[in-house]
């Protein structure tokens, strides 16, 4: 536990709008399906037959695409592999190949902040649903490894990565798709990380994708606490998550990937407080682990797009308070905290705060390491979490004029000791 005054959330979080309350961040109902749009219903009977790369397009029917044959990659992932036209703001390419399984049917959860989530096959089919704000084309998988097998030592890719979702096959798939590319590809020269569903997994099937050559494996915990969980991602929203099937699977990634080779995702800004999540880093932390941490936006279609971004002030602080628990040994318990769970005090002398804070990758996208060093993530999702506009995980190292716009929005009160 941290020095904490008095943990409360405000009753509408509105005093200073500086962080996003629990009472703000109520996800809306999901409406019911209409029968002809359910489990991809329209784009089966149709069974249009895919050619090639499929850029996602919803004034046409999507072609009948599947895992293992296709997966989908990020636009910034297509972009790089040459399958796409396109530039990204500040980046020439990404370092994470990420790959989704994809089916007509979709994921069969319903996560309310997630643009994949099962609710949207009433609007959308399943290839077109944009993802952490991107569209996410749909490509053989065959093409992806005959592209990267070329020369995997030369490739601007540090990591792969491949998602899994909630689907009846995605074990059996995953494990193909992972075959596929250590087949080809020497996992010394791209490791491969699993994006995990542990709702379908089983502790053997943690196992395989070891196995089969993955190096790190990472839970989606995505909500900070076992209350946000349920609302966004369980019973709140007829979505079929357990809070307590995601720990017990992220602790046989720890007992099977071990030490710094396992992580948890989480989302700041759904109504957790900062000590709530740090509390989280640090146990992360405790048990061997890292957090891989994304600012809450809006996903368009989700059953949150109604709600606001999390303000740059609270994301900052968690933020550089995350990177020092993760990277600079610095403890929860160290830091200080006011009435509502903010931080206020980094538990650090001022010299050493500055001087992470220049450094600025703290404020770099995080996720799993690349090529450059540890605490550099490979996996940069440009753009994943907010506009370039106003930008919350940088995805290329922050420049002076950045650091400058860092530094106020953290506003520090920081304490020389
Ligand atoms: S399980 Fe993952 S992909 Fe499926 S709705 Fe939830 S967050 Fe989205």
């Amino acid at each position: 536990m941290g020095c904490i005054e008095n943990k409360t959330t405000p009753a509408n979080g509105s005093s200073a709008r500086d962080f996003n309350a629990f009472e703000v961040m109520e996800p809306r109902l999901p409406l019911k399906t209409p029968v002809d749009r359910r489990n991809g219903r329209n784009v089966k009977d149709n069974d249009i037959p895919p050619e090639g790369v499929y850029l996602p397009n919803n004034n046409f029917l999507a072609p009948h695409m599947q895992s293992p044959e296709y997966v989908q990659l990020s636009t910034a992932a297509a972009i790089t592999l040459g399958v796409m036209g396109g530039r990204m703001y500040g980046c020439e390419c990404t370092r994470c190949l990420n790959l989704l399984l994809t089916y007509p049917e979709g994921c069969r959860a319903n996560c309310a902040y997630c643009g994949l989530a099962r609710h949207r096959e009433a609007d959308r089919d399943y290839a077109d649903r944009n993802f952490i704000r991107v569209d996410w084309p749909a490509v053989p998988m065959a093409e992806i490894v005959d592209i990267v097998a070329k020369d995997p030592d030369a490739s601007q890719f540090h990591r792969m990565c491949i998602s899994m979702i909630t689907h009846p096959r995605s074990e059996e798939d995953t494990f193909t798709v992972l075959k596929q590319w250590t087949d080809r590809i020497d996992p010394e020269a791209i490791p491969v990380s699993i994006l995990s569903n542990p709702t379908t997994m089983t502790r053997e099937d943690v196992r395989k994708t070891r196995d089969l050559g993955a190096d790190i494996f990472t839970v989606a915990l995505d909500a900070a606490t076992p209350e946000i969980f349920d609302r966004t991602r369980g019973k709140g929203v007829q979505s079929p998550h357990k809070w307590s099937k995601y720990w017990e699977i992220l602790e046989d990634a720890r007992d099977i990937f071990g030490p710094q080779k396992f992580g948890a995702h989480i989302i700041v800004g759904m109504g957790e407080t900062e000590h709530e999540v740090l509390d989280l880093v640090q146990k992360l932390v405790d048990l061997g682990g890292h957090s891989h941490m994304f600012c809450f936006f809006p996903e368009q279609g989700s059953l949150m797009d109604h709600l606001p971004a999390t303000p740059r002030d609270q994301w900052r602080r968690v933020q550089l308070a995350r990177y020092l628990i993760d990277y600079r040994e610095v403890r929860v318990e160290q830091m200080r905290f006011d009435e509502l769970g903010r931080v206020v005090d980094y538990g650090i002398p001022e010299h050493e705060l500055s001087s992470v804070i220049d450094e600025g990758i703290a404020f770099r996208t995080s996720g799993c390491p690349g090529k450059f060093r540890d605490d550099i993530s490979a996996c940069d999702r440009p753009y994943g979490d907010s506009p370039p506009s106003d930008i919350a995980s940088y995805p290329f190292q922050p420049k002076k004029k950045d650091l400058r716009k860092i530094r106020r929005e953290l506003d520090i009160p920081v304490r020389v000791e």
